[in-house]
């Protein structure tokens, strides 16, 4: 919205349910109250895992209200698009077929290094209208023959590097067959750690997991899971990030890495069991 110039006063952001989905009831009501008021909506943004919890926003009803009131729909599924490649996960984004457009990153959850972020477009010439210059100097035979795709009138600036060739060793390297084995171990350890968390006493889960991240919580309130993650990324031995979820303090741990195994995960949990008995503050 900043870049567009269209400004954050022109931004809604909509309610989610009780799993931080977005609620597609409510966005049909501010679209509808949106257009009373005199204003175009014009672009709705789904998400399947989200940045904070992997919340998985309902592609299919979205789509349905974005269509209904001629808005693009992009779907961001920045790190759990990876996820795509095995089909049991592909139910989560049901209705993305009516996306007007979809990104994931590569760098993010297909061992591919930072930087590479993937953008399909339904119709290449939307953007192309938006964003092509055409100085004489860059006039050639090919493109006004339309035989060749030119990617510099995709994004904002001309250059650009060739991110395709290191995924494309990734996907040599590993095979298809290969990255869904990774990315099954990575959701399989991920669910062996919810599960540890779900039964401890101490330890509450504070979202749903359908893929590699842990949102998870100390009973022992804000102070307490915040002191717990000090004192584990403190120790060098594991990282772990954290988030808001219910305005309450949440820690996450993913598991994303080349190499992370089983052995990696019940360590990371030994380890947050025994700073969790240092630094336990007391309940409430
Ligand atoms: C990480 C993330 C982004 C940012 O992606 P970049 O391509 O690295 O800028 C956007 N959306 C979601 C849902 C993310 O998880």
């Amino acid at each position: 919205m900043k870049i567009a110039g269209l400004g954050r006063e022109q931004l809604r952001i909509i309610p989610v349910d009780d799993h931080f989905a977005m609620d597609a009831g409510a966005l049909a009501r501010q679209m509808a109250a949106d257009v009373a008021a005199g204003f175009t909506p014009a672009f709705v943004c789904a998400t399947v895992g989200t940045t904070s919890s992997t919340a998985v926003d309902p592609v299919a009803a979205i789509a349905a209200v974005a269509r209904r009131f001629g808005a693009w729909l992009h779907v961001d599924a920045a790190m759990a698009g990876s996820a795509m490649i095995c089909p049991e996960f592909r139910a989560l984004q049901a209705g993305v077929e009516q996306a007007d457009s979809y990104c994931f990153d590569p760098h993010k959850w297909l061992f591919t290094n930072f930087d590479c972020s993937c953008l399909f477009v339904r119709e290449r010439g939307a953007l192309i209208r938006a964003l092509s210059v055409l100085p004489e100097y860059l006039r050639n035979r090919a493109s006004e023959s339309g035989a060749v795709i030119d990617y510099r009138d995709w994004h904002v600036p001309l250059g650009r590097r060739f991110r395709a060739l290191k995924l494309w060793f990734v996907l040599r390297h590993y095979g298809a067959e290969g990255l869904r084995h990774h990315l099954r171990e990575h959701v399989r350890l991920a669910r062996w750690f919810a599960d540890q968390v779900a039964v401890h006493p101490d330890f509450e889960l504070a979202a749903p997991v359908p893929f590699n991240l842990v949102c998870f919580r100390h009973r022992g309130g804000d102070a307490g899971s915040e002191a717990l993650l000090e004192r584990l990324n403190g120790s060098g031995r594991l990282y772990l990030t954290h988030t808001r979820l219910d305005g309450r303090f949440t820690l996450r741990l993913c598991v994303g890495q080349t190499h992370t195994e089983a052995s990696h995960v019940e360590a990371a949990w030994a380890a947050i069991r025994a700073a969790a008995e240092g630094t336990a503050a007391p309940a409430g």
